[in-house]
């Protein structure tokens, strides 16, 4: 039906006879002249109908928003002082001499250019029409395009695009699973794959050896922050490769994908381990472009009597750190109380802090509620630690270690966003050395990774230190964001067991749960080992986007639920019994 893209025409077209299709996305009407905006998925472009063409003037006059037309007419520069620099098209026009309203609409359920003052719950009832905004498109067209990139990378690198089971066993990647109930098999389940972490390990035992997939996977997880119930990764899998040979495909991946995509160069993309991560940044994705560190004061609070920096200082498991803010004594008690709430959210019990007025003037020069708890020669020798001077701010951090690198680790972020200290461009890293397992709290342990991560050392030391063990895994970080992880697996059956035994998963858990893993580790599995992206996280961060639901087409809302199509829903009764399944409410109903 069309010779061109509304949003691709340019001056080279000027003279050209193009037919164009599209929706109406505004409609002026100019004493006599009517202007069309034509809009599709490249962009808009400015239509001109004159009263001379009687017939087609007369349709163009009776159009509305979103009506979709199909229009013929000649490019022609815009008259001097029409010109749009704020539009791609905006040198050009066409003069409008056909017009066929291809459909009507209705009036629109919000203006497009009005979406902020709707919701989003509203744009996600109308999830189509929220589509058609010019940014939303061109979030999923740069989508697609990063998905052509990366396949046509990992096809170059000879990886084979493989599909593995939606209907599946649990997977465990630490959420819940999505449930579905079999009605060929009363009283079973299948589970949607948190991943498609074992099907990739059973590939490469069978010797595809480079396998890549875009993959679907399933969470069910209480959606804080920004998750969906369902997303993407691009999943990765490997044999005979080890971490930095994985490790060196997959950055040159995204350092290609930047270049082809957004004509980014990245820069060095450090390694840095998990426990410097922790002790700099207080977390295991740091933002590397805030120039703000945590930096440990245990030895030093072990000479106070203050018994809040104190108790924390003497326990193993305890941390004092401080995060020192340069230039930050203007912020106010006021600030300094917001963020003790904020942190407060991250289970620290206050926020200290001292500002340095007068460095030289010692002790006099300082300001803060804490130091009369504090010996001058102490104080002294943390202000040379810290490098503090003149103009600074110091917050303090003193509890578990885990509630000090959570909380000073997202002071961190908020006070260098609100300082606006966050650098230009893309700081990327690869944190390694990662932890095998941290403590569940009731005397166990979980897998920092997943079961399947090898470990960086022997089973010997492994079965009896499994709290100092670290692990073969990897993250790759950008800009504070997780990006991707994976990791050498295990592939020999007494590691995978042993791992197991330390999970507290007895031997019939395990062969009932993994059994088929298992097995597989008996015939002959390669050494192997990859990692996923977040194609979601990915796409946000290169599109600019503060969500990933705004770079979903059909994402989920806050409570996992799809307010367009109205999913989940329930079924009929008829339904229900095929699925060997009777809801409680029934059996209130019915007793
Ligand atoms: N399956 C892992 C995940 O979903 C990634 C990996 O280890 O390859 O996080």
């Amino acid at each position: 039906m069309r010779s061109h893209y509304c949003g691709l025409l340019r001056s080279a077209d000027i003279d050209q006879t193009v037919t164009l299709c599209g929706w109406v996305d505004r409609r002026r009407d100019h004493g006599g002249v009517i202007f069309l905006d034509l809009r599709d998925r490249e962009g808009i472009v400015q239509v001109v109908f004159d009263p001379d063409t009687e017939e087609h003037f007369a349709t163009a006059d009776r159009v509305r928003s979103e009506y979709v037309l199909k229009v013929t007419g000649r490019v022609r520069a815009r008259g001097e002082g029409t010109v749009n620099p704020n539009m791609a098209t905006g040198d050009i026009e066409v003069l409008g001499k056909e017009v066929e309203v291809l459909n009507s609409a209705e009036t629109p359920p919000f203006q497009l250019d009005e979406h902020t003052a709707v919701g989003e719950e509203v744009r996600l009832r109308y999830r189509y029409m929220d589509l058609r905004r010019p940014e939303m498109q061109q979030r999923l067209l740069l989508r697609s395009r990063v998905t052509d990139a990366v396949r046509r990378f990992l096809h170059n690198e000879g990886f084979l695009d493989i599909e593995t089971p939606i209907l599946t066993r649990a997977t465990p990647e630490g959420a819940r699973d999505y449930l579905v109930p079999s009605r060929t098999h009363p009283g079973q389940f299948f589970a949607l794959p948190q991943s498609p972490q074992l099907f990739k390990q059973l590939l490469m035992v069978s010797g595809f050896d480079r396998y890549y997939q875009i993959a679907k996977c399933f969470r069910d997880e209480d959606l804080r922050a920004d998750r969906q119930p369902e997303f993407t990764q691009i999943d990765i899998e490997t044999a005979f490769l080890d971490e930095d040979a994985i490790m060196g495909i997959t950055e040159r991946m995204i350092r290609e994908l930047f270049q082809d995509v957004l004509d980014v160069e990245l820069p060095e993309f450090p390694h840095m381990s998990w426990a410097e991560a922790m002790e700099r940044f207080g977390s295991d994705k740091p933002d590397l472009r805030i120039p703000l560190e945590l930096v440990s004061i245990d030895d030093l609070m072990q000479r106070v009597d203050f018994k809040v920096f104190r108790g924390p200082a003497d326990d193993p498991r305890g941390r004092v750190a401080a995060l020192r803010v340069p230039g930050g004594s203007s912020i106010s008690r006021k600030e300094i109380d917001d963020y003790t709430k904020y942190v407060s959210n991250y289970g620290a019990r206050g926020l200290a802090w001292i500002k340095v007025n007068d460095l030289a003037a010692g002790v006099e020069g300082l300001q803060s509620p804490i130091l009369k708890f504090m010996p001058e020669d102490v104080v002294a020798e943390m202000m040379t630690r810290l490098e503090a001077a003149d103009g600074d701010i110091i917050f303090f951090g003193a509890d578990r270690a885990s509630v000090v690198n959570e909380s000073l680790g997202a002071l961190r972020l908020k006070v260098g966003t609100d300082q606006g200290m966050v650098a230009e461009g893309w700081a990327p890293l690869w944190v390694v050395d990662f932890p095998m397992f941290e403590d569940d709290g009731e005397g166990g342990w979980t897998p920092l990774h997943h079961p399947f991560t090898a470990p960086a050392c022997d089973l010997e030391t492994l079965s009896r230190t499994p709290g100092e063990a670290l692990s073969r895994a990897y993250d790759m970080v950008l800009n504070g964001t997780e990006l991707g992880g994976g990791s050498v697996r295990i592939h020999n059956l007494a590691t995978q067991e042993a791992v197991f035994d330390i999970l507290g998963i007895d031997r019939e858990e395990a062969r009932e749960k993994f059994g088929f893993l298992l097995d597989a580790l008996k015939y002959g599995a390669p050494p192997h080992g990859g990692l996923a992206f977040g194609l979601d996280r990915l796409v946000m961060l290169m599109s600019g986007a503060q969500s990933i639901r705004d770079v979903i087409a059909f994402p989920k809302t806050q409570t996992a639920a799809c307010v367009m199509t109205e999913a989940p829903g329930t079924v009929n009764a008829a339904q229900l019994r095929d699925l060997h399944i009777r809801l409680r409410e029934q059996e209130k109903k019915e007793a």
